[in-house]
Formats: C-alpha cells, sequence, structure tokens
C-alpha cells in the first residue's frame, strides 16, 4: 500500500476508501461468526500519522486512538480533535505513566506488576480509575511485551485488587501468520477471565491489519488498525512498538 501525504488533495478520497472496505470486510465477518449484538470497535493506530491525516479519519467516525509512543504522542496530542479518544497500546516504562495518566482513557499494554502498581498509585494520586487490559504474549515470542499465559492469573489477580485500576480486559499480538488455534486460544483465555471478573471485563484487543478479520471471527472486541487506514508507515525505527 503505498503512502500518500495529507496535503495530497487525493488523500482524503483515500482515507474514505479504506475506511469503507475496512467497516465492510469487519460486517461481513461478524455476520458470518458472531451474534447481532456484538459489538467490534474500531481503532485508528496513529503511529508516525500526522495529525491532520488522523482528525480526518476523527471526523470520519474513527473516535478511537492507539498510541505507541509517549513523546510521539505528547507530541501531537494538542493538535488532535477534542472528539479524540486515546489508548496506549504500546509498550511503557514504568516511568512514563506520569506523562500520561490524565491525558489517556486507557492503557492497554499492562503487562507487569511493577506497570501496574504505578499505574494505579499515580491514578489514586490524581482521583481517578484507570482503564486497563492486560497484555497477554499468545505465541510466547521473546521479542514481544506481554505477560506469558503462564503468569497471566497472578497478574490479573493483583491488578483486579488495586483501586486506581479497573480491569477491562486483555490485549494480544498474535503471532504473524499463526493459525487460527492461536486466535481460537486467545479467545478462550478471556472468555474465561471474563467470567470470572464479571460485566467490566468487556474487552478483547486483538486484530491488527494483516489478520483483523480472522481476529473478529475468534471473539475480538476491538481491532487496530493502523496500514490499512492510513497506508503504510514512513520510516519507524527498527523496534515497531
Ligand atoms: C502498530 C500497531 C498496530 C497496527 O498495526 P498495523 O499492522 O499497521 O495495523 C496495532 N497494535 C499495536 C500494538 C501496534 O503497535
Amino acid at each position: 500500500m503505498e503512502n500518500v501525504e495529507a496535503k495530497q488533495p487525493d488523500f482524503y478520497n483515500y482515507l474514505v476508501e479504506n475506511y469503507k472496505r475496512i467497516c465492510y470486510n469487519i460486517s461481513e465477518a461478524k455476520a458470518k461468526f458472531r451474534s447481532d449484538n456484538d459489538e467490534v470497535k474500531l481503532m485508528g493506530v496513529t503511529k508516525t500519522v500526522a495529525p491532520e491525516i488522523v482528525n480526518a479519519s476523527v471526523d470520519l467516525g474513527i473516535n478511537l486512538l492507539g498510541e505507541n509512543r509517549v513523546q510521539e504522542f505528547l507530541s501531537k496530542k494538542d493538535l488532535y480533535s477534542k472528539n479524540a479518544d486515546v489508548h496506549i497500546i504500546g509498550h511503557l516504562q514504568t516511568n512514563k505513566v506520569k506523562y500520561i495518566i490524565n491525558e489517556v482513557s486507557m492503557i492497554q499494554s499492562v503487562d507487569s506488576l511493577k506497570l501496574a502498581g504505578e499505574i494505579n498509585k499515580l491514578a489514586l494520586k490524581n482521583n481517578l480509575v484507570m482503564d486497563v487490559l492486560c497484555e497477554v504474549n499468545i505465541g510466547d515470542e521473546a521479542s514481544k511485551s506481554g505477560v506469558s499465559t503462564l503468569l497471566l492469573d497472578e497478574l490479573l489477580e493483583q491488578m483486579s485488587g488495586m483501586e486506581g485500576l479497573r480491569l477491562r480486559g486483555l490485549m494480544t499480538i498474535p503471532p504473524v501468520g499463526c493459525g487460527e488455534a492461536v486466535f481460537d486460544k486467545m479467545h478462550g483465555i478471556y472468555l474465561e477471565r471474563k467470567s470470572k471478573y464479571g460485566e467490566c471485563f468487556d474487552t478483547l484487543s486483538m486484530g491488527m491489519s494483516g489478520d483483523y478479520e480472522l481476529a473478529v471471527k475468534h471473539g475480538s472486541t476491538l481491532v487496530r488498525l493502523g496500514t490499512a487506514l492510513y497506508g503504510a508507515r514512513k520510516y519507524i525505527n527498527t523496534e515497531e512498538k
């Protein structure tokens, strides 16, 4: 997919076409595999995407945005439409929580007790309850963040006891090219924890540009799309988080 600059008049059409295609694909997968009243949210993943492009997508109705890097987000956030609702989806260092605690509505990438503890501490200090997802390393890949399935329940127990956190569910990045069984396994893990943690535990964040239809088939409630929506990202550092 080619990258198109915001300044080009074609860009808006390009975005609209992508958005229509994505909505169509999601609704097809839902119609085939999910029940009618299941909701699947669409998040625009905005790393390296210029604020004016992000705002054009918000105007189309994609008001849920995912940001990976704290520094980049802080440099863009004041330019974002007031309708944008931002989640942190990338690996988050404990010492950066203080910069985003009042700026985002959810942190999807909690994968350690240390990070959960810091979010809890700063949430309480700021008089808020932060929505969080626990990131699961479903493929047990050394290169990926996320808690291993073996340690998941221990971390969830600890997080569920923290008053500054509202445990909303799980997030995952399945290995590239993995089979459907992995998506299905993740869905099973999600459903078991959902039955334990109740109503509030309502989010399975799974599915990216290359696999979102598969993710919708296997119970995702939120897909995170960058490339499919905004086009190929320009150069970013090798560690694509
Ligand atoms: C970059 C990123 C995405 C979006 O990836 P695409 O393949 O471009 O859709 C989704 N989730 C996370 C955590 C990401 O870092």
